[in-house]
């Protein structure tokens, strides 16, 4: 086997390239150097810092369309689309809000008309997100459900599994995410509840003041994956955005889609309520990514491509 001559500036493997040299005179091959090296011309994240909890979108430029792009971010898959040309690809990730913070690789394979496969490494550093924490005095708010809840909690999860397991290999939204409600923010994402100073549980959503009866809107496109009443969240609808990004509507008092229905940006999937384990009326809105939760406040400033 020859000597596998490198390109320094590129991080690519060029399997074959040596014997293209071979076989080639030296000005027609250098455009196909330029061309291969420049196969991931660049990559890029919006937001450019990225936090823990943050959601974002992955951009890749290449400019030898390849016919598929795939990637691995957090421990996931994640299989980028092109929105209109060729050389312009996309990937809806995100930072789960319990993910440490520190550097983490993003990898990324592209497979060639051909069927040579390129690949990249990117490092990408997440920085710590502050969150409030909230000092829980009353123990008694642990209570305890029975036996007869406990055996909807396991249904519940069951129901949840499944609605979390639809495939698709294509996105369903198209364009930024908006707030499913027009209200305010009573308590943020990510607070973390601490009892006697050890972690109880963390806030994977935002809640919205929503006195009964207010109208709740679909965030983005998609498919109802979930439309029914459940212990702890109540009158709940599940949307997937397609890939596996889903939107979590909860405390519904009226739900008014049904599971499988197609959904469009801004459309009235129920009424705002306070069914399930509530304090009180309020929408609490969560955004999950193949089980990571990510800021939906984030979302919403996340500006984001038309889809065909
Ligand atoms: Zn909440």
């Amino acid at each position: 086997m020859l000597p596998h001559p490198r390109n320094n500036r590129s991080r690519f493997t060029l399997r074959g390239y040596e014997l293209v040299a071979m076989l080639l005179i030296i000005g027609t091959v250098a455009p196909a150097i330029a061309e291969e090296a420049a196969a991931f011309a660049s990559v890029s994240w919006n937001p450019r810092q990225l936090r823990v909890g943050s959601p974002c979108l992955f951009k890749v430029e290449t400019s030898a369309a390849p016919s598929s792009l795939k990637g691995k971010w957090q421990g996931r898959d994640l299989v980028f689309f092109s929105a209109g040309p060729q050389h312009v690809w996309y990937g809806l990730a995100g930072v789960d809000v319990e993910a440490m913070p520190g550097s983490y690789k993003l990898e990324l394979e592209a497979t060639m008309p051909d069927g040579r496969v390129l690949h990249d490494v990117q490092e990408v550093r997440v920085r710590p997100s502050t969150y409030k924490t909230e000092r829980l005095k009353v123990p008694d708010r642990f209570v305890q459900p029975d036996a007869e809840a406990l055996k909807q909690i396991e249904a519940d999860q069951e129901l949840k599994k499944k609605a979390f397991s639809r495939q698709t290999a294509a996105p369903e939204w198209s364009g930024s995410f908006h707030a499913p409600i027009n209200s305010t923010v009573s308590e943020g994402f990510g607070t973390r509840r601490t009892f006697n100073g050890k972690l109880a549980s963390i806030h994977r959503g935002l809640d919205y003041h929503a006195k009964e009866g207010t109208p709740v809107t679909a965030a983005n496109a998609g498919t109802v994956v979930l439309a029914q009443g459940l212990f702890y969240e109540g009158n709940c609808v599940i949307i997937d955005h397609g890939q596996r990004f889903t939107t979590l509507y909860m405390h519904l008092s009226q739900i008014q889609v049904a599971e499988g229905e197609k959904v469009k940006e801004g459309q009235q999937i129920g009424l705002s309520g306070d069914t399930g384990r509530a304090t009180g009326p309020h929408l609490h809105l969560a955004v999950r990514w193949q089980g990571a939760y990510l800021d939906p406040a984030q979302l919403w400033m996340l500006s984001l491509p038309i889809l065909p």
